[in-house]
């Protein structure tokens, strides 16, 4: 479904991805992840067209998008779930949601798809009228992830959705991701949380330093002996 070939991508002078390579199946829950700085952010936001890469190119179903502007990738099907949420928060939870009904074909089908995240979080039914300032951090990600949904994608990226969240609200948010892959929607989660993250992945990816270091299967992976010593710490 997505395909990432020889990437390098800039800020400025510094480079912050070197010739990244990896795929995405469709129907699959895909990993990439790594610490702090690594590129994990840089590389979601190069797929979403908000950066471009010097070289290399990104395909979605068999369609290069590399170049194209942000609003038209999201048309093709990609939602991208940014780190930290970033909501509007001076505006209540419905508007917040419906700001991810941005295309005119989602726009018209903006009722159905509410009535869909409504169903995924009732909570945010009953919190419709409230500011998105009053939310906890559990109820805050809700409404980052049902707004990617508003846009009814195929793919959904989530840049660390564990951000600021208690392990179990994230394992919460990973039972989430798990019912949206049975929904039909493919999944590349970039992550921090790199054991919870393992265990629910078909395919992962490592990325150090803007280079991915090692791939295989997410379970495969948690026995890795780098991955034990670098990130599990075994
Ligand atoms: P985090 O988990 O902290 O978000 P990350 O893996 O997502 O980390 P990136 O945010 O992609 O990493 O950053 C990769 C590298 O690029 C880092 O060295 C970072 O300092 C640098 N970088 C990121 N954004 C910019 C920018 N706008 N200008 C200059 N350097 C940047």
């Amino acid at each position: 479904m997505l395909e990432i070939s020889n990437l390098d991508v800039f800020h400025g002078k510094s480079q912050a991805l070197r010739d990244v390579s990896l795929r995405v199946n469709e129907g699959e829950i895909v990993a990439l992840v790594g610490a702090n700085g690594a590129g994990k952010t840089t590389l979601l936001n190069t797929v979403s067209g908000l950066l471009r890469p010097a070289s290399g190119s990104v395909e979605f179903l068999g369609k290069r998008i590399d170049r194209l502007a942000p609003h038209k990738i999201m048309k093709l099907g990609i939602s991208q779930i940014p780190e930290g949420r970033k909501l509007f928060t001076d505006m209540t939870v419905r508007e917040n949601l419906e700001l991810g009904a941005y295309t005119s074909e989602a726009w018209k089908r903006k009722k159905e798809t509410l009535e869909q995240v409504y169903q995924l979080f009732p909570i945010l039914k009953e919190r419709g009228r409230q500011s998105a300032s009053k939310l906890s951090g559990g109820e805050g990600q809700m409404v980052a992830i049902g707004r990617g949904l508003m846009s009814n994608p195929r793919l959904c990226m989530f840049d660390e959705p564990s951000y600021g969240l208690a392990p179990k609200l994230f394992s919460e948010v990973i039972e989430v991701i798990k019912r949206l892959r049975e929904q039909g929607i493919t999944i590349f989660l970039v992550e921090q949380n790199v054991r919870r993250t393992l265990e629910v992945a078909d395919q992962a990816y490592v990325l150090e330093n803007g280079q991915i270091v090692l791939e295989g299967k997410g379970k495969d992976l948690l026995q890795d002996e780098q991955v034990k010593k670098a990130y599990l710490g075994l």
